[in-house]
């Protein structure tokens, strides 16, 4: 039996050999990093450490990390921490910003996943009072990767805040919180091979979002509760081999073209979302109308490959995809998606697996049709 294929690293990147070692590690110290004693100083060093790490991942020094559960309680954070301000959204954000600002006003999309940044200035124009925009720095499901320092531009010019979510692209391209101008912003450990369950907030030294949990002085009284030792230990070591394997990681695109070339020459009626677009050099998000993503999924899943379909749903549930749609996708386009994401451990024999058992997927199913 051939060894199965795991491209689906924009869901959750395999966990990196050095980042277990990291874990176990800390999972083998005795102390609470609030502890003044011996033992509670190595665990708040292991913290401290990590925080600076962290930081020279997204050019934050000097910046305030605060280390969280994961991406998503992050964007929570940020969005809900700094109430009274009018908030504006891009419609391709994750569900964790769209849900955790319910009220908030959107901004479209183009039909290459780009965020309308006219549209941005107008809705910025016509609003009055202090206002935060989010805006994901590249797309979970397209790879797309958005005018972040643009955005911020427009967003100061009328005094306002950029929150800018980079769980993906956070040590898949090279980015910059300071040269960007972003004031807050999200990251997540497990998209870059750590641990699930740890990501940060981090954000510009004056801003003071207020706490989602309270009943302790953790994180500077910014988060309470006793921190994720393992999990932040992992997480440093993640993303300090995401910045050494920057370029290595650009290298993915040769990978994913491959995969749209191969596709796109015995089916050329395939659409690959956002390939007009700059992308994340990993993903690789495309649909014919007709193939149900789920069975396209589950086809793949027979064979030993496993890639997701257009969003992928906590709840197990696939719903069309919001982001597509708003790339002017029709339903049944987006319910026909499915996203191939590469990283750090994929090989060419990954994706000759991936085609071939698609393409025999295609064939089955125009031979039922
Ligand atoms: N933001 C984006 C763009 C994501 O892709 C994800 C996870 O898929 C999240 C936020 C949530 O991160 P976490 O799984 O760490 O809560």
């Amino acid at each position: 039996m051939n060894q199965p294929v795991y491209l689906d690293y924009n869901a959750t990147a395999p966990v990196r050999r050095q980042v277990a070692e990291a874990v176990a590690e800390a999972l083998r110290k005795t102390g609470n990093a609030s502890s003044v004693h011996a033992f509670g100083r190595q665990a708040r060093r292991v913290i401290e450490e990590a925080r600076a790490t962290v930081a020279d991942l997204i050019g934050a020094r000097g910046g305030t990390v605060v280390f969280t559960s994961g991406g998503t309680e992050a964007n929570n954070m940020a969005l809900r921490g700094l109430a009274g301000r009018r908030i504006i959204v891009s419609a391709g954000e994750h569900d964790s910003v769209l849900q955790a600002a319910p009220e908030a006003e959107r901004i479209p999309l183009g039909t290459d996943g780009w965020v309308d940044l006219a549209a941005l200035e107008r809705l910025l124009d016509n609003g009055a009072g202090p206002v935060l925009v989010s805006i994901m720095a590249a797309n979970n499901e397209t790879g797309v990767c958005q005018p972040v320092e643009e955005a911020a531009r427009l967003v100061h010019r009328v005094g306002g805040l950029l929150h800018c979510d980079a769980v993906q692209a956070a040590g898949k391209v090279a980015f910059s919180m300071r040269d960007a101008e972003v004031d807050l912003l999200s990251l997540s450990a497990h998209k870059i091979g750590g641990p699930q369950g740890v990501g940060a907030l981090v954000l510009r030294a004056d801003l003071e979002p207020t706490p989602l949990l309270v009943g302790g002085g953790q994180e500077g009284f910014r988060r309470a509760g006793t921190e994720n030792l393992p999990g932040i230990a992992g997480f440093a070591v993640a993303a300090a081999l995401a910045c050494r394997e920057l370029d290595r990681y650009a290298e993915l695109a040769r990978l994913r073209d491959e995969i749209e070339r191969r596709l796109k020459t015995e089916v050329p009626a395939l659409r690959i979302y956002g390939d007009e677009a700059p992308r994340l050099a990993n993903t690789s998000c495309f649909g014919l109308p007709g193939l149900k993503a789920e069975t396209q999924v589950m086809a793949l899943d027979l064979e030993g490959v496993a890639v997701s379909a257009g969003a992928a749903c906590s709840s197990g549930k696939v719903r069309p995809s919001h982001v597509l749609q708003a790339m002017g996708a029709s339903e049944a386009e987006a319910a026909s998606a499915i996203r191939v994401s590469l990283g750090w451990d994929s090989r060419e024999a990954d994706v000759e697996r991936f085609v071939e058992a698609w393409l025999r997927h295609y064939q089955r199913s125009r031979a039922a049709a």
